[in-house]
């Protein structure tokens, strides 16, 4: 996928771009924010196309040379920067600041992607700092980042910034069934509706059918985690295994679940993700009150932000049902 019009949703991002190459009044440097699976490293990838495509100029045609090259990923000219463990670190920025000394090799456009520049570490940031302010001309940046506030302010003051939003349900839903049109309509259906408006979290979740994995995994978490015995907690934590792309749509699927218990609180029960269940969702939010599921919700949250750190993630997962115990299930 690698044109504007093959991006789903954010149209008003993608007319922000093509307005910027049209009029060729472009940013040094460009930050996309907003939740993982929206299409912001994707639509780096597209103004990249838009940028260098000799067809379809500010658009992209997907088929000359250089949107071929794109597309497979080998355009000389296409530099990306991501964490190789925990951090983007300095030896990484000052590789790239080598590359960026000479002029582009065959592209009008030359583009740096940092995907995850909340992970540049503070002598990194402080290192891009200066190739972002000056860089030579023909060179762009796109920082790509899911968690702003950990991106360095001094960073983000000299990017221009375009918020990705989640696509409303129906959207993530009908780009599923135009994706996967042999796929299930129901799972494509709880797909798009546990998936928070994040397009690549709902394929994430298709593919291979890790909603059902995490769904049993869940479940079985769950029954241990009501039960008495602690060393059920850690056998289900330890069964759910370190595969951290499987614990992270088992916490979402459990943040569904507790958002589920806020929206039936709140008397909004047509908007719960399980709506065929309405009444036990009802019934169970009564019983927990309202603090006790706000108290569970922050703790999903902070270890969906410990996750991808460096963390052990069944350790992670062990601790958040113990907690979760300890502060009553229903
Ligand atoms: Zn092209």
């Amino acid at each position: 996928m690698l044109l504007f019009s093959q991006i789903h949703g954010q149209q008003r991002q993608l007319e922000a771009l093509r307005r910027a190459i049209d009029s060729g009044k472009l940013a040094n440097a460009y930050l996309f924010s907003g939740p993982a699976g929206v299409g912001k490293a994707t639509t780096a990838l597209a103004f990249a196309a838009a940028l260098n495509c000799e067809q379809a100029p500010g658009r992209g045609c997907g088929a000359c040379g250089p949107c071929e090259k794109l597309a497979g990923g080998h355009h000389p000219d296409l530099l990306t920067l991501v964490a190789e463990k925990q951090f983007i670190v300095v030896d990484q920025v000052r590789a790239l600041e080598q590359r960026l000394a000479f002029p582009p090799h065959e592209a009008r456009y030359r583009l740096v992607l940092i995907d995850g520049a909340d992970r540049l570490n503070p002598s990194a940031a402080n290192a891009l700092l200066k190739a972002v302010e000056e860089p030579r001309p023909g060179t762009l940046f796109v920082l790509v980042s899911a968690v702003v506030h950990r991106v360095m302010p001094t960073l983000i003051s000299r990017c221009q910034r375009l918020h990705f939003a989640p696509l409303p349900r129906e959207a993530v839903e009908s780009a599923l069934e135009r994706a996967l049109p042999d796929h299930d309509p129901e799972r494509r259906a709880v797909a798009a509706s546990v998936c928070e408006g994040s397009p690549g979290r709902a394929f994430g979740l298709l593919e291979g059918d890790g909603l059902a994995a995490a769904q049993a995994t869940l479940d079985q978490l769950m029954s241990a985690a009501s039960g008495s015995r602690a060393a059920d907690i850690f056998a289900a934590a330890q069964e759910a295994g370190r595969d951290k792309a499987h614990i992270a749509q088992v916490l979402d699927l459990l943040r569904i679940r507790l958002r589920d218990l806020l929206l039936a609180q709140a008397g909004l029960e047509g908007r719960l993700a399980g709506s065929s269940q309405a009444d036990k969702v009802a019934e169970r939010a009564r019983a927990l009150g309202l603090p006790r599921i706000r108290s569970q919700l922050r703790a999903v949250q902070e270890a969906e932000e410990a996750l991808f750190g460096n963390v052990n993630a069944s350790l992670l997962l062990e601790n958040l049902a113990l907690r979760l115990r300890e502060e009553g299930l229903r």
